[in-house]
């Protein structure tokens, strides 16, 4: 069985997951966490379940998703794992930190490489890797098959999609992804977004203003 808890981090309302077999074999995804308070309550839970953290994995590599990466790498001893066209984009966030006000942010680099169509494993349970570019160059999704959840980053939310006028956005490129990556998938997976609440296929399919079938074109 796959387990996914969420934690809400930083001004951006980040969702941050943690992702884990029954066995406490885990992986971290998209640490927002930023002040010490965040960071502990994160801390915490993996102490409390017992977690064994493998791998710091970012689905883009946007400030709010990437605050806690420095720090998650270096008190878990965990390497970083992104698509290789977040490169810059990861890098050019120690340029604009401090404009968001993170004067503190302290960069972090990857140690590896994830590509379209791998397979990840985590203890028991393997994850999907899905392409969804559009929102930043090289978004991924992580999609768990058997229980049918996936964790969208900013791709797509309950009732919007991720915004596309930040560099290396693609507003077209995006809704086509959505539609052929994300809307081949069963209507009734679960999304995990990187901002708000749960939602699922088959709801985002129908109701999505921007490519739901009530989308005005
Ligand atoms: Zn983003």
């Amino acid at each position: 069985m796959l387990h996914i808890k969420t934690f809400t981090f930083n001004p951006f309302q980040e969702n941050t997951y943690l992702v884990y077999d029954d066995q406490g074999e885990a992986v971290l995804i998209d640490p927002g966490c930023h002040t010490g308070q965040e960071r502990a309550e994160l801390e915490g839970f993996i102490t409390s379940q017992n977690l064994k953290l493998h791998h710091l994995l970012n689905t883009h590599c946007h400030i709010d998703h990437v605050l806690g990466n420095a720090w998650a790498k270096k008190r878990f001893g965990i390497p970083l794992l992104i698509h290789k066209n977040e490169l810059p984009v990861l890098k050019s966030v120690e340029v604009y930190a401090p404009n968001y006000g993170f004067s503190g942010y302290e960069s972090s680099e990857a140690d590896d490489f994830l590509e379209e169509g791998q397979v990840f494993t985590i203890g028991l349970e393997s994850m999907k890797i899905i392409f969804v570019p559009g929102h930043a160059p090289g978004h991924l999704v992580f999609y768990h098959e058997q229980s049918g959840q996936c964790i969208a980053g900013d791709t797509l939310f309950r009732g919007s999609i991720g915004r596309t006028d930040l560099p290396g956005g693609n507003h077209t490129l995006l809704l086509a992804k959505i539609k052929s990556e994300l809307f081949s998938l069963p209507d009734e997976t679960i999304i995990y977004p990187g901002h708000g609440p749960e939602t699922t296929i088959g709801y985002e399919k129908i109701y999505n203003p921007f490519v739901g079938e009530r989308a005005i074109q």
